[in-house]
């Protein structure tokens, strides 16, 4: 039995075949980056605005396709693919920009899906507009930052918005009947397992559709490279990860597709990433402690009157 609704099952039964992202760099940046919310981003983001899985916006988007095409064909015998825009903010430009941008990836029958990654308060109704046309044409999920509601952690995050933008955010997608996917650092130093469960409790309540969770892992270059390193932070132990991830999977909503458990740190630069274990490892950690409590999504789901 299943204790989680994974992505993979998702997409293998959605789409009768393997399934695989493909992460491309568009050449955008983010406003929390270059000045006009901030200089200094969130003080986790690395220099390639979570692109580095990408091959770089100096290549070409139809050449970074192909390429990754390639590689999930032979890495993973993907028969089919989404074309995942995932550096940086990537609603960040005019519209008639955007348009070029993601028909550009385009390019392949086999793309089945089209991934938008960004800011809560970078999904204006113009851009709202733009979506809504590849809506048509492709299966479209736009995935939202937002790391937690504890307004006071997004302040340290220097997030440069607050819950109420996110709120907003995915209120407007879902009157579009946009797929939502909220990004979810479940370990952050300054959150308590109380902010994990409502963290949980408000995604249920804005009914998402996906959540990616993110183990919290520090990179050269960052803002909390150096809070790590002068002690002014520590990251929780591999346990109290375990603990946490068990526990916002309880109080999601059992429907809620689980995108990811853990994330994936950059293979350069990175000075604390998941423990030194591999991906692989924690995920079978946490589904046999679940198995071992005997507990599965949605068990503490019962705080909505719906
Ligand atoms: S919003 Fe995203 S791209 Fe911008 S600084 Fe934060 S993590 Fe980096």
């Amino acid at each position: 039995m299943d204790r989680y609704k994974k992505l993979s099952k998702y997409l293998k039964e959605k789409y009768h075949a393997r399934v695989h992202k493909l992460p491309l760099s568009a050449g955008f940046t983010c406003p929390n980056r270059d000045g006009k919310i901030s200089k200094g981003g969130c003080i986790f983001c690395d220099p390639t605005g979570s692109g580095f899985a990408t091959l770089g916006s100096n290549v070409p988007i139809q050449e970074q396709v192909i390429k990754m095409i390639e590689r999930a064909e032979k890495r993973f015998k993907a028969k089919k693919f989404i074309a995942y825009f995932q550096a940086f903010s990537n609603t960040y430009a005019s519209p008639e920009k955007l348009e070029k941008i993601y028909e550009s990836a385009l390019i392949d029958p086999r793309i089945v899906g089209l991934d938008v990654s960004t800011r809560p308060d970078l999904l204006q109704e113009e851009v709202l507009d733009v979506l809504e046309k590849f809506k048509k044409k492709v299966n479209l999920t736009v995935e939202v930052g937002l790391q937690t509601v504890n307004y006071k952690t997004l302040k340290i995050l220097n997030r440069g918005h607050t819950l109420a933008e996110f709120v907003d955010a995915v209120n407007r997608l879902k009157k579009r009947n946009f797929d939502v996917v909220a990004h979810v650092i479940v370990n952050l130093p300054w959150d308590d397992i109380e902010d994990v469960v409502e963290t949980a409790k408000i995604l249920s309540a804005l009914n998402v559709d996906g959540v990616k969770l993110h183990s919290l892992y520090v990179v050269q270059n960052t803002e909390l490279a150096k809070m790590f390193l002068n002690g002014e932070v520590s990251i929780c132990s591999i346990d109290e990860y375990v603990d946490r991830v068990i526990t916002f999977i309880e109080y999601l909503d059992p429907n809620i597709i689980i995108h990811r458990l853990v994330a994936d740190p950059p293979k350069k630069g990175t000075i604390f990433g998941n423990w030194n274990m591999k991906k692989q490892d924690i995920v079978r950690i946490i589904e046999e402690e679940m198995e071992k409590r005997d507990t599965f999504q949605g068990k503490k789901y019962g705080y909505l009157r719906r």
